[in-house]
């Protein structure tokens, strides 16, 4: 009975945890975060929005507020790259790993780690920099 009773206090915190990271790491305008989550007279089951949770929830809401690269996964072409302007890679954390394709045809890409304040070379000569990038909140 203790046992259980403290699975169900961890699910429910957990829960709590997961809705606070929704509501401030999100980016975009207004969205409802109970969409799809409540029975109306229109919907009588919930739809995929109202079937997901933790990050597929938080990337499902950030595509509906019109941000379609919530986890800045997409491939930027690299500009600049001079020790004078440096290519710029968001950032939310202190270090972020950044993968260079150092040629057109390459058939590998040269991964390191940047941190944030310091500017790093990669092999093919280019220079790349971490700038702070601000969470937006979608729930606010
Ligand atoms: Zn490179």
């Amino acid at each position: 009975m203790a046992s259980a009773l403290c699975r169900s206090v961890s699910n429910i915190s957990r829960r709590c945890i997961a809705y606070s990271s929704l509501r401030f790491a999100s980016a975009g305008p207004v969205v409802d975060p109970q969409k799809g989550k409540l029975v109306s007279d229109a919907v009588t089951m919930p739809d995929g929005l109202g079937h997901s949770v933790g990050p597929e929830r938080w990337e499902l809401l950030a595509r509906l507020a019109g941000n379609e690269d919530p986890f800045e996964m997409k491939v930027n072409k690299r500009t600049g790259g001079t020790l004078d302007s440096p290519v710029a890679v968001p950032s939310m954390y202190e270090k972020r790993l950044v993968g260079c394709i150092c040629e057109e045809d390459a058939i590998s890409i040269n991964w390191m780690y940047l941190h944030k304040g310091e500017q790093k070379r990669c092999q093919c000569g280019h220079w790349f920099k971490l700038v702070e990038m601000k969470p937006i909140d979608i729930a606010a």
